[in-house]
């Protein structure tokens, strides 16, 4: 069995190593010549649009899934009438643009925070007359990762707001005032079959995630499974897809999904008895699904920017590191640490411990 993957980063990295034990095979298109999974499989070294290799791509693999939820429509559409491409190009529409992705979540009943559409400063200036202070402006596609978001505190912040977003097509949204963040995990067979991982609490900063802590028993877990089963049935979706929520009070509302295996999934890899990266293979190779229970006291800590040194890490008793191979450069994220214990105060020093390395090294 041969995968195809738009993209050959972390992600597309992570898939491979789940699926060589499976006998799967993969072959990536990216445009990067030394893109980090590129050695794990064939690579088609090219745009994202080149007819030649994405028929090249459908041709040769046996199903085409992607890394990132940015493929362009045409691009999805082409795959999609050459061959099984997973999760489908609906989930690559609405999930790829800030206000569709809204607007679906409205209709299904998920809460959201109030938000506006926004293609003018006089748009904006008209619309946080009924959203208020604080919110925050974002741009509707290409974004994340915070990059090009602000927080509007009061009126006089909408020029340089705008500004920093160049005027392109942005979404206004009312500032949550949230207690922890959250995401929820969960898989999708072709039959409909589905599977839930534990809810993962995640630290941000600067936007960018920090770490991300399984929580068992999280008394939000069936309400999470509840908005995210709502969003894979609708969407007819298979794999693996990922839904970052707001706690605000123990209700919860939806910030954004993903169309794929997700950062706050990474402690999945030691930590849950199927990985995420696993279970999404199995679920667009339509094989059986695996358990997706914790196996310990678990969490993943990032490297942002900066590399650990590999001797540090692996002296912290519990902790495992997963290197990239990518060249740290400015907030790029280049490697990560899975802590399983046992206990939740042995959970509580290996997250520290590796917090504070990682706090020696990252750039930002
Ligand atoms: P995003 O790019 O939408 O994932 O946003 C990145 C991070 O910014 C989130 O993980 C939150 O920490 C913060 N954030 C985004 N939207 C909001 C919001 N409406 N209210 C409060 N914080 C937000």
């Amino acid at each position: 069995m041969k995968v195809g993957i738009l993209g050959a980063g972390q992600l597309a990295r992570m898939l491979a190593l789940a699926g060589f034990p499976l006998g799967v095979e993969f072959i990536f298109l990216d445009p990067s010549a030394d893109a980090c999974a590129n050695k794990l499989g064939e690579h088609l070294h090219g745009e994202y649009n080149d007819p030649q290799l994405l028929a090249e791509l459908a041709e040769r693999a046996d199903v085409v899934t992607y890394e990132f939820e940015n493929v362009p429509a045409d691009v999805a559409a082409f795959l999609t009438a050459h061959t099984t491409v997973y999760p489908p190009a609906q989930a690559l529409a609405v999930g790829q643009d800030r206000i569709f992705e809204k607007n679906f979540f409205r209709q299904l009943g998920i809460p959201t925070a109030a938000y506006a559409e926004v293609n003018s400063l006089d748009d904006l200036k008209r619309v946080m007359d009924e959203i208020g202070y604080p919110a925050i402006i974002k741009s509707r596609t290409q974004g994340y990762d915070g990059k090009g978001q602000s927080v509007l505190k009061s009126p006089d912040d909408l020029v340089a707001a705008w500004q920093l977003l160049e005027g392109v097509p942005s979404i206004v949204e009312a500032f949550v005032p949230f207690t922890r963040e959250v995401s929820i995990i969960a898989v999708r067979s072709p039959a409909g079959e589905l599977v839930f991982y534990p809810l993962s609490e995640n630290y941000h900063r600067g936007g960018i995630l920090r770490i991300a802590e399984c929580k068992t028993n999280d008394p939000l877990q069936a309400k999470a499974e509840e908005y995210v089963t709502k969003l894979l049935s609708s969407l007819d979706y298979v794999g693996v897809l990922a839904l970052e929520l707001f706690d605000v009070d123990g209700h919860l509302v939806a910030n954004e999904f993903a169309p794929r295996v997700h950062n706050s999934g990474h402690w999945t890899i030691e930590g849950a008895a199927t990985s995420q990266f696993e279970n999404h293979l199995r679920a667009i190779l339509n094989l059986p699904l695996g358990a997706t229970q914790a196996v310990g006291k678990t969490a993943m800590v990032n490297f942002i920017g900066g590399l650990p040194s590999t001797a540090e890490v692996l002296t912290i008793a519990n902790a495992h590191l997963h290197l990239y191979d990518k060249a740290p450069r400015q907030g790029r994220k280049v490697a990560h640490a899975t802590a399983l214990t046992d206990t939740e105060e042995a959970l509580l020093l290996t997250i520290k411990q590796l917090h504070d390395l990682a706090e020696k090294t990252n750039d930002s």
